[in-house]
């Protein structure tokens, strides 16, 4: 067979690799660890459903050798293999799940020590350490076996080989010692023991090697000789299977970097050891950024689930509610059948009943995070709180109430995140309804002309995040205070008698008002406002739908466009109210003028873009020409 060249981005990668931009070499071992030991769930798998494919599940393993002399170390696998295809598929291009993303941030022109921690590019980081790299691989679907060869950038072949079992035998040629990097200190029983040890300890199979052992000598009790010997290096116990006291942090860390390709270590790390109605075990993490798909469709949530320790399905989606699909993890119950379909496994008794568990115990953490760890939680929220506001809204609402208690705002008092909990406690008693007002951004809000009568009296919560006033229309109230919007037009804080004065206003100018909205297609309503202190114009809305959800709506594309209906509304104590009047009453085209002039004003403020920018700014220039 002839050489073949790397997909375009593999190849970006490859130069990354072999240039060993990415510091921490020492992961090459544990990735491709990490493959022989997928390589055997997956060919353990498949002997369960595939009749013709016969796994003697004790034989398992994973050989580790190397040689000093020709500088190589080989990693060996009894698992799945691969077919010539499947060579070119899997290791012509890097990690499909992560290659498009890859390019993506090549193109935005990311630092490179982050896209390779980022993207699970596994077996290509072995390219740090070797020079030439052949996978000798038969698959158990398959009587040909295949040698992949590559020595980097150039490309690779794929050609038949001889290799009498299924399986894969990875070799690694050393890259040559230079000054600054001693590639042969891997050449070293005692290196990768420790390496082994350190990363993949916890692989379910046994990482075998061999090992000299000073013993003594059988005919001469007086005398030590070096015997070789296998040994398993590994203690081959999951991780959530040990003691919560007998692992370090750092070990749930490098478990999560290494299982969840992520190159930063989790925010939180969750444990669980249930026995009951489900029982199962539970390690659980969130990560400390959302992954670069997160907030798309493309997203999929779910755990590995396993049976006894054996892995059955990689992302089980139902096991995690939608509002908490940033964890990830893994679950580990004799519950669940190890032979049954995906599709019965997922809505199978026992997977709804762990699911159940894991939602629980996913909020119990989050609680107590948020009550003995605020700092954690304010970041875990900036993150993901937006998840979890969506929850609030989703499915009409049903899981509000689990939580209303959980998701945070941005107070004007304490300019930080607060708690619905923490507004309503904090409230005055003359206080009836929890205020807040949406914009773009917190200084945005903070300088809305109709904050200022509030603002001195009450906290208000501003609302930057586009679900923010969908979790609260859909929680309707908290704690029996309703919930009311200060950029509302039948907001008001003044007394009767203010009050009074108001409506006498706008009924006397009620005709102006409708000529004025005859000029301004967008606005249902110009009136007269006392609530404005010096500022002249603000726009309010009438009803449900803010100017923010407005916005949402249209980025949304929905057929019949949601609108918000915009309330002019004019300050009746500002020099402008009298200049209005008198330009009614005396010059109708100037009065046009000016009022488009003040509802683009207003319009800016609340953050509605302009259709006619132009026109508007050939109004005001006009004006300043005077
Ligand atoms: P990832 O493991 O994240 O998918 P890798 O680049 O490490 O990415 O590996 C690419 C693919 O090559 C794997 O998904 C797997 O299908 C295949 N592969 C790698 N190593 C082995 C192996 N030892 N046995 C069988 N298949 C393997």
């Amino acid at each position: 067979m002839s050489k073949k060249m790397f997909k375009s981005e593999s190849k970006k990668l490859l130069n990354l690799m072999i240039n060993s931009i990415y510091t921490n070499r020492d992961i090459f071992l544990r990735e491709l660890i990490s493959n022989a030991s997928d390589a055997l769930d997956k060919v353990y798998l498949e002997s369960l459903t595939d009749k013709k494919i016969k796994v003697d599940k004790d034989k398992l393993a994973i050989n580790i050798g190397y040689d000093k002399e020709k500088r190589t170390i080989t990693i060996t696998d009894n698992g799945i293999g691969m077919t010539d295809k499947e060579l070119d598929d899997n290791l012509g291009t890097i990690a499909k799940s992560g290659s498009e993303a890859f390019k993506e941030s090549l193109d935005k022109g990311s630092k490179n020590i982050d896209i390779i921690g980022q993207f699970g590019v596994g077996f290509y980081s072995a390219f740090m350490v070797a020079k030439k790299i052949t996978v000798d691989t038969k698959s158990v679907k398959s009587d040909k076996s295949y040698l992949w060869e590559s020595s980097g950038i150039d490309g690779y072949s794929v050609n038949v080989s001889n290799k009498k079992d299924n399986g894969t035998e990875i070799t690694l040629y050393l890259k040559d010692d230079t000054d600054e990097v001693k590639y042969s200190d891997y050449l070293d029983e005692n290196k990768l023991k420790e390496l082994i040890k350190k990363y993949s300890d916890y692989i379910r199979y046994p990482i075998k090697m061999e090992v000299t052992k000073h013993v003594e000598d059988p005919k001469n009790k007086d005398k030590f000789i070096d015997k070789n010997e296998i040994e398993t290096i590994n203690t081959m116990i999951p991780l959530w299977k040990k003691d919560k006291k007998d692992v370090k942090q750092e070990d749930y860390d490098n478990f999560y970097m290494d299982r969840f390709n992520d190159y930063e270590a989790p925010l939180y790390t969750i444990t669980s050891n249930v026995e009951g109605d489900a029982t199962y075990k539970a390690l659980m993490f969130i990560p400390k950024k959302a992954p670069y798909d997160f907030y798309t469709k493309d997203y999929e949530k779910g755990l590995a689930l396993y049976s006894s320790g054996v892995m059955i399905m990689d992302k089980c989606s139902d096991l995690l509610p939608d509002y908490f699909s940033f964890v990830k993890g893994v679950i580990d119950s004799e519950d669940v059948p190890l032979n049954i379909s995906r599709e019965t496994l997922q809505k199978s008794y026992s997977v709804r009943v762990i699911a159940k568990s894991v939602e629980s115990k996913i909020r119990k953490e989050l609680e107590s995070m948020l009550k003995n760890d605020r700092e954690k939680y304010k970041e875990f929220f900036k993150v993901f709180g937006a998840n979890l506001k969506y929850g609030v809204y989703d499915k009409f609402g049903t899981n509000k109430d689990k939580l209303k208690d959980l998701i945070m705002f941005y107070s004007a008092k304490k300019q930080d995140l607060i708690t619905l909990k923490e507004y309503v406690d904090a409230m005055s008693k003359e206080q009836d309804s929890i205020y807040y007002a949406s914009g773009e951004t917190v200084d945005k809000i903070d300088k809305m002309p109709q904050l200022d009568q509030v603002k001195d009296k009450y906290d208000i919560l501003y609302l930057t995040d586009y679900v923010d006033e969908f979790a609260l229309t859909a929680l309707q109230e908290y704690e029996g205070k309703k919930f009311v919007n200060v950029l509302s037009d039948n907001f008001d804080l003044s007394s009767k008698e203010e009050k009074e004065k108001n409506d006498k206003m706008n009924k006397d100018s009620e005709k102006m008002f409708e000529d004025m909205k005859k000029v301004l297609p967008g606005v249902s309503e110009v009136r007269f406002s006392n609530k404005l202190k010096d500022h002249p114009v603000a726009l309010s809305v009438k009803g449900d739908i803010s100017i923010e959800m407005e916005k949402v709506f249209k980025s949304m594309g929905t057929d019949m466009p949601i609108n918000a209906e915009k309330v002019l509304e004019i300050n009746e104590n500002h020099k402008i109210a009298e200049k209005l009047k008198d330009l009614y009453k005396n010059d109708k085209d100037e009065f046009n003028k000016y009022t488009k002039i003040l509802y683009s004003e207003a319009a800016l403020m609340a953050g509605v873009t302009l259709d006619n920018p132009t026109e508007i700014s050939d109004l005001i220039v006009d004006l300043l020409a005077k």
